[in-house]
């Protein structure tokens, strides 16, 4: 394993512990996926991203991982009790299948332009409704649940009486529950308390998206798909559970109490919770209109910035927060770290140049020790601003060594070698940053754009708008932005 001991930040026991996965050199990690009946919207991508991050460095040390996030396509209800999924195809007038197809593809497009991995596994809730009625069989058959018209509720007071765990994630004493009347779903008069949950519905004649079972035609509670599909890809014990902090209660709390009531087995060993993208110091919410879209974002289109940035200077700002903490996006902060990413980017290629006759080597404790230190802070709970901070004192090195400030044949040529190697890996593989241009780019595409660029730029030079505007509109036609700036063009994905 590469780095030392990892230790995560445990929601379920609020402490940092060393982990350990059940199989020794395997991890299997579960992380909620999105509801897509809309397009994703930058606080999704934010929680993506950081378990991207975290799934990267787990591959980085050497673990086998096999990361499972889901697709959810049903039974994820609005406060007035509909559908999801339902109302997207009510309103676009589509299949809810097509709905679901729309999103999907509209998700995984994001998630290439900021060069996350894909999962090993990413199943539907849809896929798995035979599964989920054999969940609520077991679940009956142990007691903790009670069928009324044909829905079938968890029954949270005798769980929370017999079993001692309801609430132990959330932080959520049962009394408190009791008199919770936050859940105002359509039938809620049907359970026998405010704080039990469906785990099937019955649907009503004109919902569109229902399946036979042993109680009615209806659908599945929404916790219920994760408690499943997490299970039956990762067995019944797994190690790392994910998702936003918005989804512990009362998401987590049920899919454990349903695990639990299912197979009288804790699912996770590890819960780890991502934090929420703020804008301008609030939360980001459609309904205040404080929220922008990764292409608003990507092309500046947006009284919420000054300028596009590209996706992997919005990916580099992400990681500049630790993935538990509040990340507020300001047009500010966005530009300072489209300055640092260049920085690193800068250096990187002035590394590849340098060369040491390497006689001397009072430099390389420092810079071994540096690269250890990145992967410490990333052993620390994947703390990548701490991580970035060890990068920026580096880049900083590799500038003076340029500048003759610090002399390079201080450092000897294995630590050279070593550092060229490390570094690059690090940004790349770890953090996940490729060279401008966004995910889906490589070497030769890179090559491509940057000579497209260059003729653009001559073209633009000699005053011959026709070949520049041709270029423009075509690279656009194809989906590729161009953004002309006081220090050259760039160019990103729509
Ligand atoms: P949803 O599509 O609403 O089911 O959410 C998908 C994932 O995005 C969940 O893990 C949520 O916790 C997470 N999420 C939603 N809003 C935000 C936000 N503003 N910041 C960070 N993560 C979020
Ligand atoms: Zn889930």
């Amino acid at each position: 394993m590469k780095g030392k001991t990892l230790f995560v930040q445990n929601s379920l026991t609020r402490k940092k512990e060393e982990f350990v996965p059940i199989n020794a050199g395997f991890v299997g990690m579960y992380v909620c996926g999105p509801t897509v009946y809309s397009d994703v919207h930058l606080g999704n991508c934010r929680t993506f991203v950081g378990f991207d991050t975290i799934y990267r460095y787990l591959l980085y040390k050497g673990y086998k991982v096999r990361y499972v996030r889901n697709i959810t396509d049903v039974g994820h209800l609005l406060d007035d009790g509909e559908d999801r999924i339902s109302k997207g195809a009510r309103l676009d007038k589509l299949e809810p299948m097509e709905v679901v197809q729309k999103y999907s593809n509209g998700f995984h497009a994001i998630m290439d332009i900021f060069n996350t991995k894909k999962p090993s596994i990413e199943p539907r809730a849809t896929g798995h409704i035979p599964e989920q009625i054999e969940m609520v069989q077991q679940i009956l058959d142990n007691g903790y649940a009670y069928v009324k018209n044909g829905s079938v509720y968890f029954d949270t007071i005798k769980f929370a009486e017999e079993k001692k765990v309801y609430g132990k994630l959330s932080g959520r004493i049962i009394d408190d529950l009791l008199t919770e009347t936050r859940d105002n779903l359509k039938n809620q008069s049907e359970k026998n308390h405010p704080s039990d949950f469906a785990i099937w519905m019955k649907a009503a004649d004109d919902h569109l998206m229902k399946w036979n079972s042993p109680w009615s035609v209806g659908f599945p509670g929404w916790h219920l798909e994760c408690s499943v599909m997490s299970t039956k890809y990762l067995g019944q014990k797994f190690d790392i559970h994910g998702g936003g902090n918005d989804l512990k209660f009362p998401h987590h709390e049920n899919e454990i109490a349903q695990n639990v009531g299912a197979c009288d087995c804790t699912p996770s060993n590890y819960w780890l919770h991502t934090n929420m993208l703020l804008m301008n110091g609030k939360k980001m919410s459609k309904s205040d209109g404080n929220t922008i879209s990764p292409e608003e974002l990507f092309t500046g289109n947006s009284p919420h910035v000054s300028k596009g940035y590209s996706p992997m200077v919005v990916r580099f700002f992400m990681l500049q927060s630790h993935y538990s903490s509040t990340m507020d996006l300001t047009d500010e902060a966005l530009q300072a770290a489209e300055k640092g990413f260049k920085r690193i980017l800068e250096a990187q290629k002035i590394l590849e140049g340098l060369s040491t006759s390497g006689n001397g080597n009072s430099e390389d404790a420092d810079i071994i020790m540096n690269l250890d230190a990145m992967l410490a802070d990333m052993d620390d709970d994947f703390n990548t601003p701490k991580a970035i901070s060890r990068l920026f004192d580096l880049v900083t090195k590799i500038n003076s060594y340029k500048q003759g400030s610090l002399d390079i044949n201080m450092v000897s040529k294995e630590t050279m070698d070593l550092l060229k190697t490390q570094m690059p890996e690090f940004i790349d593989q770890v953090l996940g940053l490729t060279t401008e241009g966004g995910a889906g780019s490589n070497d030769v595409s890179d090559g491509l754009m940057q000579l497209i660029l260059e003729l653009r730029q001559s073209a633009r030079e000699k005053k011959d708008w026709d070949t520049s505007d041709k270029i423009r509109d075509s690279l656009n036609a194809l989906e590729i932005v161009v953004k002309d700036g006081s220090d050259g063009s760039s160019w990103s994905f729509k």
